[in-house]
């Protein structure tokens, strides 16, 4: 009875944040510009109402008053989650809460101007208050505890600094001579293949033909267009995803239909059955990341895909298609080329920009690094892991909007999630052994099903570490990626036979 008071109540936050989720998608992709200010106070008014009831006393009595005994598995996976919550949210004061909202909102506007204008300085002072601001949260939340492990632990459960770090620097030792390799290496793409205009209207219905192909649930999402791509809304029901086009980079929306339709394709494939439960969430964001990055990168970079694709690239792009060579296309949906902005970066050298920013992150919470220190610390480590240096800030230290929102700790899951995925698909294609013909043909179903079943129904039942034991039978570990990117990249750049 107990719990299922419980349950009600916690359906009744996740109902609160379902509408919540779908005001911002609206907000990114239909809204008129003069809604702006109504849109905030009514977004201000939804999240006011989400705190007040996720830290209610009622709740708290609840959570207390449910016997775990008499819980079945799904249950205890609830209650556990609930109970981390809730805990989580007393811990902190009111007070540093507000004080967190309003500095990263001041914050994100001192970024905007100081990357616009190319001047860090700007933003400096608002970094040093996050990082002052997250080290107290951090301390009410689990005093003497390591900073760093309690803000990782905000989007990957259970991982903690020294598990990251040693991942990262045995995947870097192998990353800096292996990018330097290709570089050097006797076949190169060519760059300027593909920098002419594709008709917008033909990215739409490639990108469009594509993510149905891989089983974008149309009557339980949509598609639009955004400045900046992403998948919200509310699984499994209501999946948005959005891409954004450049004319003269086909490939750019393109990829952002495949990785957004991976994020949708796990929420649309969540347990229905406990709907606005923890049960029924994604298992982290490294997960779900993987999801994107296995479509993405395992899949629609890979030759099998493309021996299906090519045709219908070129017969729906017509013109600026012809004459283009299956194989020196391939070559250039893999070109791997050290850049200075993350979000452009490779399947190779991405790594690199997010190992960079954890290594930055740790050293200014440890306290080795100071705020003043930073970017001087970003360019010479951008010499060191990619031979270039930024020419102003906007493409360095200033180029993305995480520690502006104070998202410390967030960077190290996009490589995880590439970590994740090439570990997931190296067991799929162990359970599926004819996967690779099956792509070929155009049937990305077994592999979806497979997904769905092994991590996408699984939704919180399993922690992150559990999850991938149960998928490949061990611990996440850089070898897979490290196989994956050798045995694509090696005969690509002619380094050894195909
Ligand atoms: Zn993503």
């Amino acid at each position: 009875m107990t719990y299922s008071k419980l349950c009600e109540t916690l359906q009744g936050i996740q109902d609160l944040r379902g509408a919540q989720a779908i005001l911002s998608w609206d907000q990114e992709t239909q809204m008129p510009p003069k809604a702006a200010k109504m849109r905030a106070r009514q977004m201000g008014a939804l999240s006011a109402l989400i705190h007040e009831q996720s830290t209610a006393k009622e709740l708290g009595q609840l959570i207390d008053n449910v016997s775990e005994d008499e819980l079945d598995e799904l249950g205890k996976v609830n209650l556990r989650e609930a109970k981390r919550n809730f805990e989580r949210s007393l811990k902190i004061p009111a007070s540093l809460v507000r004080e967190l909202t309003e500095t990263c909102s001041l914050a994100n506007e001192a970024w905007f101007k100081a990357k616009t204008e190319n001047n860090v300085s700007e933003f400096l002072p608002w970094l040093e208050k996050l990082v002052d601001l997250k080290r107290q949260e951090m301390e009410c939340r689990a005093p003497g505890q390591p900073i760093y492990d309690e803000l990782l632990d905000d989007y990957e459960p259970g991982l903690k600094e020294t598990q990251v770090e040693a991942l990262f620097s045995e995947l870097k030792t192998w990353l800096i001579p292996f990018v330097k390799e290709l570089k050097e290496a006797p076949k190169q793409p060519d760059l300027t293949l593909l920098k002419r205009p594709f008709k917008i209207e033909d990215q739409k219905a490639f990108g469009l033909e594509t993510i149905k192909l891989m089983g974008f649930d149309f009557k339980a999402g949509r598609f639009d267009t955004s400045a900046h791509p992403f998948c919200g809304g509310v699984g499994p029901y209501d999946v948005r995803i959005t891409t954004r086009y450049l004319e003269d980079d086909v490939l750019s929306s393109f990829f952002s239909f495949v990785h957004e339709a991976g994020h949708a394709l796990y929420e649309q494939g969540l347990d229905p059955e406990h709907l606005g439960l923890p049960v029924c969430e994604a298992a982290s964001m490294a997960f779900h990341e993987s999801q994107s990055r296995l479509w993405e990168n395992c899949i629609a970079r890979s030759k099998a895909f493309w021996d299906f694709m090519f045709p219908r690239f070129v017969k729906q792009f017509g013109e600026p298609a012809k004459g283009l060579e299956q194989d020196r296309f391939y070559h250039a949906v893999n070109a791997v080329e050290p850049s200075l902005v993350r979000v452009e970066a490779d399947e190779v050298t991405y790594n690199l920009h997010v190992i960079l920013r954890f290594e930055l992150e740790r050293d200014l919470f440890s306290g080795k690094l100071t705020v003043a220190e930073l970017e001087d610390a970003w360019n010479a480590r951008m010499v060191e892991y990619l031979g270039l240096e930024p020419k102003c800030p906007a493409e360095g230290v200033l180029q993305d909007i995480h520690w502006a929102f104070a998202g410390f700790g967030y960077f190290p899951t996009y490589t995880y999630g590439n970590l994740y995925s090439a570990q997931i698909f190296d067991a799929v294609n162990k359970e599926i052994p004819d996967l690779d013909a099956q792509i070929r043909s155009g049937n990305f179903a077994s592999l979806r099903e497979w997904l769905r079943e092994k991590i996408h129904r699984v939704g919180k039942r399993l922690s992150p570490d559990d999850l991938i034991q149960s998928i490949s039978g061990q611990a996440l570990h850089q070898s897979y990626l490290i196989d994956y990117l050798e045995a694509k990249y090696r005969p690509l750049y002619g380094l050894t036979e195909a």
